[in-house]
């Protein structure tokens, strides 16, 4: 029955959009009711017994990537190595998280380019066994096609595959990945024809809290949380920011997943998710819908 959702709706793209996209509003409405009560509750009653279920959490399994774009909302083409994250890495700071967690309804795998990842299916293959992640999505950009192995693998019920369509000229392998994702019945989503946000320069612009937190408040990227490198951030863009250098790291605006033992962890990520501290958008200009837009994953040439 899934697979024929699946295969039905892969076949009238604009309704699975308008879906896709009422879903995630829809559990994103839920999950922001959820952080107001939460700080109310945290005034009030054991920290420990508030519900943490979390929507969205990303995570970098690679800053290695098969193009390199000018405008890459995760900073991929400033990394000066980049290296895919060990799979152990991964399932170590998941366990961390998910020990803290009551749920997590969708991980998704991003990079980079994920599919570049040796060890894509052994990773894929831990979150498939997770009873608290609900879906595991993995970004692609179309330039690689799957091993028959992964491919197996993406026809769990709980695998999902976003494409993103930049045109045969930079997604190399587009149409044959869709055919067969399509072929296999295997759950998908093709962003096709996509516009990309200007997310500006990355140089501080010394706004004040308030500032900062207005821009968070209304970017569409507050609900990217990600962990990757063993912190949980707020944003995918802010995590890469803080490796590479751009944004401080200040405490109290990520968790180190991997300093506490689980009760700890959960409270002070009740205490992030409900009260943040954004300081790491005074080096953006946010996602939100007076942003200019720009052409998708326009190729720089590569780092000397
Ligand atoms: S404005 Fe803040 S939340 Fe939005 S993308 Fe930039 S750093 Fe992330």
């Amino acid at each position: 029955m899934r697979q024929w959702l699946y295969q039905f709706l892969n076949k009238h793209p604009r309704l699975y959009s308008f879906l896709y996209a009422l879903q995630h509003f829809a559990e994103e409405m839920v999950f922001s009711l959820h952080r107001a009560s939460v700080r109310a509750r945290l005034r009030i009653c054991d920290p420990l017994s508030i519900p943490l279920r979390l929507p969205l959490v990303g995570t970098n399994v690679t800053t290695r990537c098969t193009l390199r774009c000018k405008d890459c909302a995760n900073l991929i083409p400033l990394f000066p190595c980049p290296q895919h994250i060990p799979a152990e890495e991964i399932i170590t700071d998941f366990e961390h998280l998910l020990a803290a967690v009551d749920f997590i309804k969708e991980v998704s795998l991003i990079g980079g380019e994920p599919m570049m990842h040796p060890d894509l299916c052994g990773i894929l293959q831990y979150f498939f066994e997770q009873p608290k992640v609900g879906r595991v999505s993995i970004q692609t950009n179309g330039t690689i096609l799957p091993s028959p192995k992964l491919l197996q693998l993406l026809r769990h019920t709980k695998a999902f595959v976003i494409v993103s369509g930049y045109g045969a000229a930079v997604s190399k392998n587009l149409e044959r990945l869709v055919a067969l994702l399509r072929k296999e019945g295997i759950a998908h989503f093709y962003l096709k024809d996509i516009l990309w946000f200007d997310f500006g320069a990355t140089a501080p612009h010394a706004r004040t809290a308030a500032k900062n937190r207005a821009l968070f408040r209304k970017c569409h990227n507050n609900r990217c949380r990600n962990l990757s490198f063993g912190e949980f951030h707020l944003c995918a863009r802010a995590i890469n920011a803080v490796q590479l250098g751009l944004t401080p790291r200040h405490e109290g605006a990520y968790v180190d997943i991997r300093r506490a033992p689980a009760k700890e962890t959960r409270l002070a990520l009740l205490r992030l998710l409900s009260k943040p501290d954004p300081y790491f958008c005074d080096t953006c200009e946010g996602r939100h819908i007076a942003s200019p837009r720009v052409t998708a994953a326009i190729q720089i040439s590569e780092r000397k």
